[in-house]
């Protein structure tokens, strides 16, 4: 077993073994019901062996919470539509990972994928996003993991997406993907006769603006409401948002380290000297 060893030599995200079925872990942050989590389990179904470990409620813009001061319950559930051993679990898409992998699974899975996500995970939603922490938990384990989005809240066309995932999920395992990356998928929300493409792209600097609502309660006190849009200003090309606004399907490789090694020789010119000397 390979998992959080860590490092570039470890046998993570390989190719599924000649013969040996492929196994496929399904999340979320929608919850156990979604339509999306459902259309998803039905095309994947299709191509590997499949599992869900979802969250009970929608547990959107989590991000990579995990479960540390309260029980954490996973119950078997029978899903509508399709018929995979499932479980629902009072805890977030992370914790829904850790639990499919590491105990609900009677071995770990070959891949994680995490949705289909209702709205879009471009630019800096990924810093929010549960859908997105999934497949960074899938990635944290060793194992190679996928996202996947439609980019609107209503009338969604879910089988175009569906349909791409299980293509992506057999391209996963034929190819595997390198330690500590994952990718991030988005798919235009239109019938897939109308999907203009696909396009491998880069993460954006999209993000919300206007994101407070004060209003008053009641009883006179105020309180607070998060909400907000995403910037309208145009993406550049090549980027997630861009692919989309274009009718494409955007697949966004992505890695699990931050740094940013352009700012490393800025940061060497500063002044920082240990406290006390
Ligand atoms: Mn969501």
């Amino acid at each position: 077993m390979s998992h959080r060893t860590g490092g570039a030599t470890k046998t993570d995200a390989r190719p599924a073994g000649r013969g040996a079925p492929l196994r496929v872990l399904l999340t979320n942050d929608d919850g156990i019901t979604s339509p999306g989590l459902l259309a998803l389990a039905r095309a994947v179904s299709r191509v590997a062996t499949t599992f869900v470990v979802a969250p009970e409620h929608e547990r959107s813009a989590a991000s990579h919470a995990i479960t540390l001061h309260k029980p954490l319950r996973a119950t078997r559930v029978s899903l509508d539509t399709v018929d995979v051993p499932a479980w629902s679990t009072n805890g977030t898409p992370t914790d829904c990972v850790v639990l499919g992998v590491l105990d609900l699974l009677a071995k770990p899975p070959d891949i994680v994928v995490s949705g289909i996500n209702l709205g879009a995970n471009l630019g800096m939603d990924l810093i929010y996003s549960g859908t997105v922490s999934g497949a960074v938990e899938g990635a944290l384990f060793g194992i190679a993991a996928v996202a996947m989005s439609v980019t609107a809240f209503r009338d969604i066309h879910w089988e175009p997406a569906a349909d791409f995932a299980a293509e992506l999920v057999g391209q996963v395992a034929e190819h595997g993907l390198p330690s500590d990356t994952f990718l991030n998928v988005n798919v235009p929300n239109r019938p897939a006769a109308e999907i203009a493409g696909v396009e491998i792209t880069r993460q954006s600097t999209r993000r919300y603006v206007n994101r407070v609502e004060k209003r008053s309660d009641p009883r006179g006190r105020d309180y607070y409401w998060l909400t907000g849009s995403a910037e309208t200003e145009e993406s550049p090309a090549g980027t997630d948002a861009w692919a989309v606004a274009q009718g494409r399907i955007s697949v966004t490789p992505l890695r699990l380290s931050m740094t940013y090694e352009e700012l490393d020789p800025v940061l060497r010119s500063w002044t920082l000297p240990v406290p006390g000397r």
